[in-house]
């Protein structure tokens, strides 16, 4: 059967996480099975997005991610349970026994290791030289690309100043300066090589600093206009946590001031140029209980992107804002336009 992936992703989450044992509050949370906490901070998405994501601890994923890892078994081990459980006419592995899964057990095991992030206080170096060594770099056709890729966007130069937006001008050149001037080891740590040693960015020559206390302290890439297929828009350093772009900007502020929360950095740049205080998450599915603080005082507005991801990830965010004591709401002035960059391009 080759669609067996296509029909197991559209098995609806909540009934096999109801047939692996566990409760489902309020139609669509539970207590996560991959942390210790006692409020359900899981949340699923029903179908057709029909993944989990989960407020306390960021793990995120689709019905096989959720079955196997409760289950801690392999993505096609499970594909194949999964097949064999709730596709009748699936026949793969029709012996075998249904895996019944003791929740409480789950629940009850000793706190998961948290995986620490050993940020090095050379990975702030790398990126700021990283920065330099492409700003120095003589113009070539791809930044020039770039430069008007970005003015289609609305990001002007006050902007790319502003926010010390760069762009790669020559891929080759900058992975060899990387290189030779640091360890493989600490070029990797950082996220800005992959496992076989090359620079991340390869389709993605925009580079979007996001600064903490003053210091770089994370990377994201953006391709020129449409990637090329395969690739998507942007591109994360590899192992690295996310953090918030633009979070120094909201760290002294007076009590009550609007704070707005976007999706996309773009978006972000966009309304501080237009006279707004605002953040990025740089997605709509992640937000991790430590950054709650730096909202504590402020009213949120949470405005992501005017898909459904983007809406239903609003929805969530406002809710777990406010749960946490946060005056937050959802900002969708970007009604009829697909993100706060399409609005605003068009008054
Ligand atoms: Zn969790």
């Amino acid at each position: 059967m080759d669609n067996l992936l296509q029909r197991v992703k559209e098995i609806d989450i909540r009934q096999v996480a109801r047939d692996l044992g566990f409760d489902i509050v309020q139609s669509r949370r539970m207590v996560c099975p991959f942390h210790v906490e006692d409020s359900p901070s899981m949340v699923f998405y029903p179908p057709p997005q029909n993944e989990f994501h989960c407020f306390g601890c960021g793990k995120h994923g689709d019905v096989i991610n959720l079955y196997a890892d409760t289950c801690q078994i392999d993505f096609k081990t499970a594909l194949e349970e999964l097949g064999t459980r709730y596709i009748p006419s699936y026949d793969g592995v029709r012996n075998k026994k249904n895996r019944k899964i003791d929740t409480k057990s789950i629940y009850s095991r000793k706190p998961l290791e948290e995986k620490t992030y050993d940020f090095k206080p050379i990975y702030h170096e790398i990126y700021e030289n990283f920065r330099q060594f492409c700003l120095t770099q003589p113009p070539t056709e791809s930044a020039r690309k770039a430069a008007e890729y970005l003015r289609g966007r609305g990001i002007d130069d006050w902007t790319i100043r502003y926010f010390k937006l760069f762009v790669i001008k020559n891929y080759g050149l900058t992975n060899d300066f990387l290189k030779t001037n640091y360890s493989i080891e600490d070029l990797k740590g950082c996220g800005i090589m992959n496992e076989k040693g090359n620079l991340v960015f390869f389709v993605h020559p925009i580079i979007i600093p996001y600064y903490q206390d003053g210091r770089i302290n994370y990377l994201q890439g953006r391709s020129i206009g449409n990637p090329p297929e395969g690739a998507s828009k942007y591109q994360f350093l590899s192992g690295v946590p996310r953090s918030i772009f633009n979070i120094d900007s909201i760290k002294k502020l007076r009590q009550s001031t609007d704070i707005y929360l976007t999706e996309g950095a773009f978006d972000c740049m966009t309304l501080v140029k237009n006279g707004m205080m605002a953040v990025s998450l740089g997605s709509a599915k992640i937000f991790k209980k430590e950054w709650i603080k730096y909202f504590k005082k402020y009213k949120v507005w949470v405005s992501f992107d005017n898909d459904s991801a983007g809406m239903k990830g609003a929805d969530d965010l406002v809710e777990e804002l406010i749960n946490a004591g946060i005056l937050a709401e959802k900002r969708d002035w970007n009604k009829g336009f697909k993100d706060i960059n399409e609005y605003f391009g068009q008054i």
